[in-house]
């Protein structure tokens, strides 16, 4: 099959795909174990994880993925290809296992719309694909509207945002590489929620520590659209030991939206941001990440009943448009963070409920787990626990959280040793769903 292109993305979304909706009501439908077909709509961190599940929990379904592309690169651990420390190529995985050891269909493709009356999906090339249960795991879309000045092209172009690793994360690596002495650098975090929260942070910190060695007078300015963030306090203590955080010289600054940090524009031409407290800044290398909604596909089929995110039945994430489409990772307004961690939990539990559901069985209850970690350098890393216990009620988004952040250690040891359990939690988190 040829490249999807970049036409064939505006031809779906951008006259707006017709959204098949007001097809609601509980499917009467009966399934034959070996009979039902389950379709995927992404093959990222929360399709490929539910695949795998699926088939572990069910030898006999039919499983079919449509992604459009031939492989999938990793967000988790990308800020380190900025400062050196990692490798697209190493984040880079293929569908190859999914498709011999697992017996998934993998089709290489983009979902455009859904029939849900019909339980037919349609995509650009491959014609209509029949389901008998939909799992839809898009990601996020990026919102663009919040910047004056700043677009998608502008992101594919010299100002990449690299919220998706790829092609712009080896972009932006090349501006912070080549930026001249002494020059400034502006990231510009976006307010809750979006993928990864402490990703921008993290991203900061393992730049500054480069730029400490290749450009040891340049400054690194973090203009935030919110006035706090996951993991603070270890950030700022790592930033005061290492980069003079809060004294005059400091390499890193931090300027929360309580003192105007927000940017609203984007002069593109003169690489100059205006925040909303009216401070024009003029910077050698930009990196907006932009504000994030659910997935175009969720969006343009309705799943998200006009909202931002899409709302779902918290027992088995299956959506409030139809009981047969369930909606996970990014793009599901569920009340934990967008990570890769939960989207994975998610697809687990989504398989279980419908591998019970097939056989006419009462899906069990949800349990899922957030197991985060990040770095501020190569020796110094952070971790994050989190459980979200179904409650059964159904006011609230139906789960009750508890959360459990590492303490400041002064011991370097105990530093290094969360460094080292943040390497490799990605070295075995990329195994489990695509190996
Ligand atoms: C810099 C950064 C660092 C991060 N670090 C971590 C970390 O350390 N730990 C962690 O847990 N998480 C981390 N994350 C977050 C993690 O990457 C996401 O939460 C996770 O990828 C969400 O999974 P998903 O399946 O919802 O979306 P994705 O993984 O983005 O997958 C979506 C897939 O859907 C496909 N798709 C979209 N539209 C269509 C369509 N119409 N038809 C067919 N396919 C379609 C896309 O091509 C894509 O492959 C990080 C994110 C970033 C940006």
């Amino acid at each position: 099959m040829s490249q999807i292109t970049r036409r064939d993305l505006i031809k779906l979304f951008g006259a707006g795909a017709a959204a098949s909706t007001g097809l609601l009501g509980a499917s009467k439908q009966a399934y034959a174990k070996s009979s039902a077909h389950i379709v995927i709509v992404g093959g990222g961190i929360g399709g490929a994880a539910f695949a795998k599940y699926m088939r572990l929990a069910n030898a006999d379904v039919k499983i079919t993925m449509i992604e459009p592309n031939p492989q999938y690169t990793f967000c988790p651990g990308s800020n380190e290809i900025l400062s050196g420390h990692e490798t697209l190529e190493n984040l880079t995985v293929n569908y190859n296992t999914l498709k011999s050891r697992f017996n998934i269909d993998v089709v290489q493709d983009i979902a455009t719309e859904i029939n849900y009356e019909g339980h037919q999906i349609s995509t650009i090339r491959s014609g209509q694909i029949s389901y008998d249960k939909l799992v839809v795991s898009p990601g996020p879309d990026f919102d663009y509207q919040f910047v004056d000045g700043y677009d998608a092209e502008l992101a594919e172009g010299d100002f990449p945002h690299a919220w998706k690793a790829g092609p712009q994360t080896l972009k932006l690596k090349q501006q912070i590489d080549s930026m001249r002495q002494g020059g400034t650098m502006v990231i510009s975090a976006p307010s809750n929620p979006y993928r990864c929260p402490p990703a921008p942070y993290e991203r900061a910190s393992f730049i500054a520590n480069m730029l400490k060695q290749s450009n040891p007078t340049a400054k690194l300015l973090i203009l935030d659209s919110k006035t706090s963030y996951v993991f603070q306090n270890h950030f700022e203590h790592y930033w005061k030991q290492h980069h003079n955080f809060g004294q005059e010289n400091a390499r890193i600054e931090w300027v929360s939206a309580k003192k105007g940090g927000t940017v609203i524009k984007l002069d593109a031409a003169e690489k100059i941001v205006t925040t909303v407290g009216g401070e024009k800044i003029k910077a050698d290398v930009i990196n907006i990440i932009p504000e994030e909604k659910a997935g175009r596909f969720a969006i343009a089929n309705g799943l998200a009943l006009g909202k931002n995110w899409v709302p779902y039945e918290p027992k088995t994430f299956a959506s409030k448009v139809h009981p047969d489409v369930y909606v996970i990772g990014d793009t599901v307004d569920a009340p934990m963070p967008k990570t890769g961690y939960v989207a994975s939990n998610q697809a687990k539990v989504v398989a279980a409920a419908i591998n019970d559901l097939l056989a006419g069985k009462e899906p069990g209850t949800p349990f899922i787990t957030n197991n985060c970690v990040a770095m501020a350098g190569e020796d110094y890393g952070m971790t994050i626990t989190a459980t979200f216990r179904y409650t059964g009620e159904t006011k609230g988004k139906g789960f009750l959280t508890q959360v459990r952040t590492s303490k400041i250690s002064e011991n370097p040891s105990v530093n290094r040793i969360r460094a080292e359990v943040a390497k490799n939690w990605q070295r075995t988190f990329r195994k489990d769903m695509f190996s």
